[in-house]
């Protein structure tokens, strides 16, 4: 059987976010950025890159996720 490729997609609540970036610290695809734009308590959040890929190299591995302190990341695995 061939081996099929994990694949994973994270929504990220950018209002309940603090802007910590703990999350762009540990992905290890490197697949999540500072926003440009304050949320409404006036944070940067955190933004992940890969919304419309067209080969997404995000694994769902759940280091993001888990290390987030106010669990603003949901992970998805497809
Ligand atoms: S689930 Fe893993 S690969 Fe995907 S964005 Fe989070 S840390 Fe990165
Ligand atoms: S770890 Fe959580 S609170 Fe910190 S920047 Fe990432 S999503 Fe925001």
């Amino acid at each position: 059987m061939p081996k099929t490729k994990k694949r994973g997609r994270i929504i990220i609540d950018r209002e309940i976010c603090k802007g910590c970036l703990l999350c762009v610290s540990v992905c290890p695809m490197e697949l999540i950025k500072v926003s440009n734009d304050t949320n409404d308590k006036g944070y940067y959040p955190a933004e992940f890159m890969e919304l419309n890929s067209e080969d997404p190299k995000c694994t769902g591995c759940c280091a993001c996720a888990t290390i987030c302190p106010d669990i603003a990341i949901e992970v998805y695995r497809d």
